[in-house]
């Protein structure tokens, strides 16, 4: 049997600080993190190219320190960290398994990762490297979303697979709302007139003035992230 053809070859991962939790509260779940590493190996293997926006919110959230008197800028550094943490704590997954990476911060920290140069990163792609964006753009007040949206277009990404803890996005927050109801597709402008949180605005604003596609599914369920890049009807297409 011929092996599935992926419906892109080239994706942008978004992944929630949140999504490395495992049980915890707080922090980086090890078993875990190596279990999405298998997923993104599996996927790899099908020959897509991937590049990973890794967000902070595991650890460290900007908004919540400004909110406990911590200065907005001195906040967000503090959650541009956390990604950086959790960027090599996915490094190592992924190299353990045989997945070559490479580490990209947005904040200057050679020791770690190395600093955003588009035709780098392109070639690294195209010869096979998982790329591992972390520190968002650098900049606070900005979000891993938006950062993942400008990054997407600038690789020339086919779409963001954005993972989230729900299956996709719901007229309302279906944790709270039984009756909330999952759509199959919607437009960027309804998401950006109903307020519904896929990602924040300037994210989807971005997307929509580019026609990038965003695909919002589940990651509990084993094996989404490849049914996603094989076009598989799961989740919520942003159009
Ligand atoms: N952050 C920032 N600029 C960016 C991206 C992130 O200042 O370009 C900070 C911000 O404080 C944010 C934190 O890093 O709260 C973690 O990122 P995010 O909340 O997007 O992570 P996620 O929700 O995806 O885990």
């Amino acid at each position: 049997m011929p092996a599935p053809k992926p419906a892109y070859e080239r994706v942008l991962l978004k992944l929630s600080g949140e999504s490395l939790l495992g049980r915890q509260a707080f922090g980086i779940d090890f078993r875990t993190t190596q279990a999405i590493a298998q997923e993104i190996k599996e996927v790899h293997a099908l020959g897509v190219q991937i590049a990973i926006m890794i967000g902070g919110g595991n650890i460290f959230r900007g908004v919540r320190g400004a909110a406990e008197g911590v200065e907005r800028v001195s906040a967000d550094q503090m959650g541009l960290l956390a990604t950086i943490m959790n960027g090599i704590a996915l490094q190592e997954a992924l190299e353990k398994i045989g997945v070559m990476t490479r580490h990209v911060s947005a904040l200057e920290i050679r020791a770690i990762a190395e600093p955003f140069i588009r035709r780098r990163v392109l070639r690294h792609l195209e010869k096979g490297r998982v790329i591992i964006f972390s520190a968002g753009l650098g900049s606070p007040y900005f979000t891993t979303d938006t950062a993942a949206a400008l990054r997407a277009l600038e690789i020339k990404a086919g779409a963001i697979l954005k993972a989230t803890k729900v299956d996709g996005v719901y007229s309302a927050d279906p944790l709270k709302d039984p009756k909330a109801k999952r759509f199959n597709r919607i437009r960027y402008i309804e998401v950006l007139k109903r307020g519904l949180e896929v990602m924040d605005a300037t994210a989807i604003s971005l997307c929509k003035d580019n026609k990038l596609p965003i695909i919002v599914f589940g990651l509990k369920k084993r094996g989404n992230i490849q049914r996603v890049v094989l076009g598989e009807d799961i989740g919520t297409t942003v159009y």
